[in-house]
């Protein structure tokens, strides 16, 4: 999962966002638009799924740690061989960093990388019973784990409703301006607030998926969207929404 680079994320507090973070810009779509474009990405994808692999809540923390600047696909590649040997935090000790950073060399960062997973494995084991917890708050006293990740957490692996902001739901949020923000947490709060509750759980698979698939960075790919009538953006190439049909099963691409 790609990261969004927030402007002196030092001098802010992992566990809030910060004060400022109040949105400064409204969403250009009224309740019901909003409520319409969530129906359609539901008709879609009825059960969206996150495209890192993991077998436990440990594994999905260190795939997410490992994930930033990183596509989904490089950091599965990586970490089916590694979660094979290593799906616990005492596994993941046992092995080393040394053989760990082995497994992970093909991911950009990875000898910071290997040094935070070791790291919050033996944070997991010294302060939680080798358990993952439950609670942001907590998640984020993980090394290499910031409120991003903790979130990704909190969604995927505990069903909580929350917004991990990467580089595809920023890019959405400002571009169609439905959550528009300055920082990851501006857009975060912002979604939070003009979601209906009853799409907020899936809202954050929705829109990575639409970004990744559909939405892309450099040319989004209007005559595909199903939401291109609704849409504002400034960018966009097509006003004819694409057939609203479920989608066939999601397949994670695999790099050759
Ligand atoms: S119409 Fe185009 S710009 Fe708007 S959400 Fe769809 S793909 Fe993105």
């Amino acid at each position: 999962m790609k990261n969004v680079k927030s402007p002196s994320p030092s001098r802010r507090s992992k566990a809030a966002p910060a004060r400022r973070a109040s949105t400064r810009q409204r969403s250009a779509y009224k309740v019901a638009e909003v409520e319409e474009i969530f129906r359609r990405f539901s008709v879609q994808r009825p059960e969206p799924k996150g495209e890192l692999e993991h077998v436990n809540p440990f594994t999905l923390v260190v795939a997410v740690a490992l994930s930033a600047q990183a596509t989904d696909a490089g950091v599965n590649k990586a970490t089916r061989p590694l979660f094979a040997v290593a799906d616990t935090p005492e596994k993941m000790l046992a092995l080393g960093e040394e053989r760990l950073r082995d497994y992970i060399k093909t991911i950009g960062l990875y000898r910071n990388k290997a040094k935070n997973v070791i790291a919050l494995s033996e944070k997991l084991i010294a302060d939680f019973g080798g358990e993952v917890p439950r609670t942001r708050e907590e998640l984020i006293t993980l090394p290499g784990v910031g409120r991003k990740t903790a979130n990704v957490v909190l969604q995927m692996a505990f069903g909580q409703a929350a917004i991990a902001v990467d580089t595809h739901i920023f890019r959405i949020a400002n571009r169609i301006r439905l959550a528009p923000g300055k920082t990851p947490d501006e857009v975060e709060l912002h979604l939070l607030r003009v979601i209906p509750e009853k799409y907020l759980f899936h809202a954050h698979h929705w829109l990575i998926l639409h970004g990744r698939y559909v939405c892309k960075a450099r040319r989004p790919e209007c005559e595909r969207c199903v939401i291109a009538d609704l849409c504002k953006s400034p960018e966009k190439t097509c006003d004819i929404p694409a057939p609203l049909v479920e989608l066939p099963p999601q397949v994670i691409p695999v790099p050759g």
